[in-house]
């Protein structure tokens, strides 16, 4: 098909939407390492999780043979009234950088909740409510995981009872204002609400909070209440299996106009939407197919796979979830506050982190934010479209990567996951706006820090 064929927007028709996920574990040459309980250093079993997951997700999380997991009629319904979501060609941007490159972006954000994260929280939501569940706890740190699944529980009826990292609650009063209105309940946190919140609030009551203590909260308020489980929004592979949607459908609808990218970009906070980006094209990789280049994006405030270390960590700051291989900066590691609050996780899902040090995952790269944020203002300015801060860490990449084509005059087709709108960010521009956002890079001693505390496990590698 000659070029100015391809439209700008790539839809696929209802009638192509993936009936199946993807599992990407079934396909890679060496699979992680098993999640370990946290007190008997043991490979986890469905028993261990089975109180804190649902039934359906247990055997997701541990499922390494299944390649494709079909999707419940139910989701399926529910995916039809945002997705498929469109691939864009962003010829203006092409235009504005003067790059022979072709630049393609699946674009996540037009849902209220504004991200991706919807995709799996309504998969989370229909096997809790399968289940005979009454509600689901969870952690939130930015909001867009907290509100997809007020979202996904409204639709299923289930009780949402969601942890909020104190800092984003008082800064981010309109997250609450949605997901309370999709009928979920936001407890900023740490919260005197559970053991382990009021032993964080002890040890240093002028915290602000973090991801790691959130989870640990909502793990607790999970387990002891009757009928609740624990639901998470990124770093597990059941998520990464929901969100392959994303690039099972990017994939075919580029097929359509017989284009396959020869660079896959996403940003990377818990490696969830990267993971589903990539899927089905790490599948050619793996069985030797294609060999699309992979690159996650991460802030240079929060360098898991940069500056991390692949170990065994736990999940958390409380130190109540299992441990997981994977890169990562130590469970106690804070990150400075930055405006990509969906990329403040210490550490990395172990698919894309085995894959990664594998070298089937090519290259990760550390962005700072102002450098994002000038990237975020050129493609809102030339492509329409505000985006998300954590989106706009894939955008400095993507530009990047078509700069150096103009260069060397190759064409290469980039494809880059644009994972949510900037709506909810605005007090992030303003400060871009203003000059006053700063860059923070952490030294290499306040890496020490976290990385020092990192468990010793006796006879585990
Ligand atoms: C949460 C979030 C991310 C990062 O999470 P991943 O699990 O790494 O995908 C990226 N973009 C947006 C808009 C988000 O909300």
């Amino acid at each position: 098909m000659a070029e100015k064929d391809i439209p700008y927007k790539i839809h696929l028709t209802e009638g192509e939407m993936p009936e199946a996920w993807y599992n990407v574990r079934a396909d890679m040459k060496t699979d992680h390492r098993p999640i370990l309980h946290p007190g008997t250093l043991q490979p986890v079993t469905e028993d261990d999780l089975r109180p804190v997951f649902c039934d359906e997700l247990v055997k997701q999380e541990l499922n390494d043979k299944d390649r494709f997991i079909e999707i419940p009629g139910p989701v399926r319904d529910f995916y039809r009234m945002y997705r498929p979501s469109p691939v864009v060609r962003a010829y203006f941007l092409e235009k504005e950088l003067k790059t022979p490159a072709k630049i393609y972006y699946k674009y996540e954000g037009g849902n209220t909740s504004g991200s991706h994260k919807l995709n799996s929280a309504i998969a989370q939501a229909y096997y809790a409510q399968a289940q005979g569940l009454k509600g689901v706890t969870t952690e939130t740190g930015a909001g867009q995981w907290g509100t997809a699944l007020s979202m996904a529980c409204g639709y299923f009826g289930l009780d949402c009872k969601v942890f909020m990292v104190k800092v984003s609650a008082e800064q981010k009063p309109y997250r609450k204002a949605v997901m309370e209105t999709y009928g979920a309940s936001v407890t900023p946190s740490p919260s005197e609400t559970t053991q382990v919140g009021r032993q964080i609030l002890a040890d240093d009551p002028n915290t602000t909070g973090s991801l790691g203590c959130a989870i640990s909260e909502a793990v607790e308020a999970a387990v002891t209440a009757e009928g609740y489980r624990y639901v998470l929004g990124s770093v597990l592979n059941q998520v990464l299996i929901h969100q392959s949607i994303v690039g099972l459908e990017a994939k075919a609808a580029l097929e359509k106009y017989g284009e396959y990218p020869d660079v896959i970009i996403g940003c990377a906070g818990g490696g969830s939407n990267l993971g589903g980006l990539m899927a089905p094209f790490m599948a050619d990789k793996l069985a030797g197919r294609a060999s699309p280049r992979f690159i996650a994006v991460e802030p240079a405030s929060c360098p898991s796979l940069t500056r991390g270390r692949f170990a065994y960590d736990f999940c958390d700051t409380g130190k109540v979830t299992p441990l997981a291989k994977m890169y990562t900066l130590g469970s106690s590691f804070i990150p400075a506050s930055n405006h990509a609050g969906g990329l403040r996780y210490h550490g990395m899902s172990p698919i894309l982190s085995q894959l990664y040090h594998d070298g089937y995952l090519d290259e990760a790269r550390a962005v700072g934010q102002i450098s994002v944020f000038e990237a975020a203002k050129l493609f809102a300015r030339v492509e329409g479209l505000l985006p998300a801060p954590e989106s706009a860490h894939a955008i400095r990449v993507a530009i990047d990567e078509a700069l150096k084509c103009r260069e060397s005059g190759e064409s290469r087709t980039i494809l880059f996951g644009l994972t949510g709108t900037g709506y909810f960010d605005l007090a992030a521009y303003m400060q871009y706006n203003s000059g006053v956002m700063e860059d923070y890079i952490p030294t290499d001693e306040d890496l020490k820090r976290g990385l020092n505390a990192l468990p010793a496990l006796p006879g585990v590698e």
